[in-house]
C-alpha cells in the first residue's frame, strides 16, 4: 500500500475546522483507493506568531519540504492586523512558504456548479458551461523585482519638485516564462486543449518577451494545443462578457492576481473556490477564502473549498484523477440534493437543508 505524507498547516480563524474536513475525505478516499495518508501538523500565521514570535518557523518549512503534499486552510485575523513594519503578521507566513517550496505556478479553477449558479451576479446564460483555469505565475514579476521608496532631493524629471519617489520593477527571464508556459499547456491538454495568453505586448517589454517565448514553446512542443494572445485590460471585459468561453488563462504574477479575483466572483460564492501551487518539489493546496475570523469556532464554515484543494491535491501530486472525479462528483450531489452552509445558501433553502461544517464534511464521505 502506497503511503502519502501530508503537511497539515491549520493557521488560524476557521482552519482548524475545515482541515478537519479535508482530511476527513482523504481518509475516505484512502480506504477505497488503498492509499494511506499520514500527517504532520504544523504552525503557519498567527498561531505560529503566538507560539513562536514568526508567521513560518523554521521547522514549518522543513516539515513541509518533507512531506509529499501540503493542506493549508488559512491564515490571519485581527489580533494580529500591524501596520508596525518590525511586527511580524501572518500573511508573511503565506509568502514565505511560497518562496521556500519554490511554488512558481498558481491554479485556481473556476466552476460554476449549477446548483448554485444563482449566486453570481452574472446571467445564468451568461455563465452556463463556466470551466476555466487560470495559471498565475507566482514568484516572479512585479511581486517580487527591486522596490525603493526614498526622498527625491533633485526632484529629477518632475521640474525640480522635490517630495517622495517610489519604484517597482517588472522582471521576467526567459527561463521563468518559459517553465510556466509548459505547466499551462501541460494542463490545456488533460483539459480542452485550448490556451489564452494574457499580457500588454503593446505596452511592456515583459510583455512583448512573455509573449515571443511562450509562442516559441508552443510551436515547438506543444502546437496541438490552440494558444491565442490577448491583451489584459480586454481580457479583464471578455472574462464577464463571455467566461465560458476560455479553458485555461496563463499570466504574469499581478495580472494573474486581478483576474483570477474577477473570475472567483463569477461564481458568486468564496467559500467555493480552491486553488493549488506547484513547483519542482513538494506543492501545496488551499482554499482561496480567508480564515472567516467572524465565524470562527461557530462549526458553520463552509468546508467545500478546502475540500476541493484535496481534490486538487490527488489530481496534481499522487495523479489519482479517478479519486479526485470521485471528490468533485460527491460534491456535486450534495449540492444537488439541496445542502448547503449558511454562506450558500438562498433565500429558498429550507431550515432543515442548512448543516454545519462537520455535517458537510459527512455528507461529502457518504456520498464518496
Ligand atoms: P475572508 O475570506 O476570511 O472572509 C470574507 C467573508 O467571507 C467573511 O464574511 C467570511 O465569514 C466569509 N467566508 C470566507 N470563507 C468562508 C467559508 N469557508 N465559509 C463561510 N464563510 C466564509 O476574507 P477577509 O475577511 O478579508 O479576511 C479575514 C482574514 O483572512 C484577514 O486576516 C486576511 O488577511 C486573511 N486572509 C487570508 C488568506 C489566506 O490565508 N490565503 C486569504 C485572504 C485573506
Amino acid at each position: 500500500m502506497t503511503t502519502y505524507k501530508i503537511c497539515l498547516l491549520p493557521g488560524d480563524g476557521i482552519g482548524p475546522e475545515i482541515i478537519a474536513e479535508g482530511t476527513k475525505v482523504l481518509d475516505a478516499v484512502g480506504a477505497r483507493y488503498d492509499v494511506s495518508f499520514e500527517y504532520e501538523t504544523a504552525l503557519i500565521g498567527g498561531a505560529a506568531i503566538d507560539a513562536c514570535g514568526m508567521a513560518l518557523p523554521e521547522e514549518t518549512l522543513e516539515t513541509a519540504k518533507a512531506c509529499d503534499a501540503v493542506l493549508l486552510a488559512a491564515v490571519g485575523g485581527p489580533k494580529w492586523d500591524t501596520t508596525d513594519p518590525e511586527k511580524p503578521r501572518p500573511e508573511q507566513g503565506l509568502l514565505g512558504i511560497r518562496k521556500g517550496l519554490g511554488l512558481y505556478t498558481n491554479l485556481r479553477p473556476v466552476q460554476i456548479f449549477n446548483a448554485l449558479a444563482d449566486a453570481s451576479t452574472l446571467k445564468p446564460e451568461v455563465i452556463d458551461g463556466v470551466d476555466l483555469m487560470i495559471v498565475r505565475e507566482l514568484t516572479g514579476g512585479l511581486y517580487f523585482g527591486m522596490r525603493e521608496r526614498f526622498y527625491d532631493e533633485e526632484g529629477a524629471g518632475t521640474g525640480g519638485a522635490k517630495g517622495q519617489r517610489a519604484y517597482d520593477t517588472l522582471e521576467y527571464s526567459e527561463y521563468e516564462i518559459e517553465r510556466i508556459a509548459r505547466q499551462a499547456f501541460e494542463i490545456a491538454r488533460k483539459r480542452r486543449s485550448k490556451v489564452t495568453s494574457v499580457d500588454k505586448a503593446n505596452v511592456l517589454e515583459t510583455s512583448r518577451l512573455w509573449r515571443e517565448i511562450v509562442h516559441r514553446i508552443h510551436d515547438a512542443e506543444y502546437a496541438d494545443v490552440e494558444l491565442e494572445d490577448l491583451l489584459v485590460d480586454n481580457t479583464a471585459m471578455q472574462l464577464i462578457d463571455r467566461p465560458a468561453d476560455f479553458d485555461v488563462m496563463v499570466t504574469e504574477n499581478m495580472f494573474g492576481d486581478i483576474l483570477s479575483d474577477e473570475a472567483a466572483q463569477i461564481t458568486g460564492s468564496l467559500g467555493m473556490l480552491a486553488s493549488a501551487s506547484l513547483g519542482d518539489g513538494t506543492a501545496l493546496y488551499e482554499p482561496s477564502h480567508g480564515s472567516a475570523p467572524d465565524i470562527a469556532g461557530r462549526g458553520i464554515a463552509n468546508p467545500l473549498a478546502q475540500i476541493m484543494s484535496v481534490e486538487m491535491m490527488l489530481r496534481y501530486s499522487f495523479d489519482m484523477g479517478e479519486a479526485a472525479d470521485d471528490i468533485r462528483r460527491a460534491i456535486v450531489a450534495t449540492l444537488d440534493e439541496g445542502w448547503r452552509t449558511g454562506d450558500i445558501r438562498s433565500t429558498d433553502t429550507p431550515d432543515d437543508k442548512v448543516v454545519g461544517t462537520a455535517a458537510m464534511g459527512d455528507l461529502i464521505v457518504e456520498r464518496l
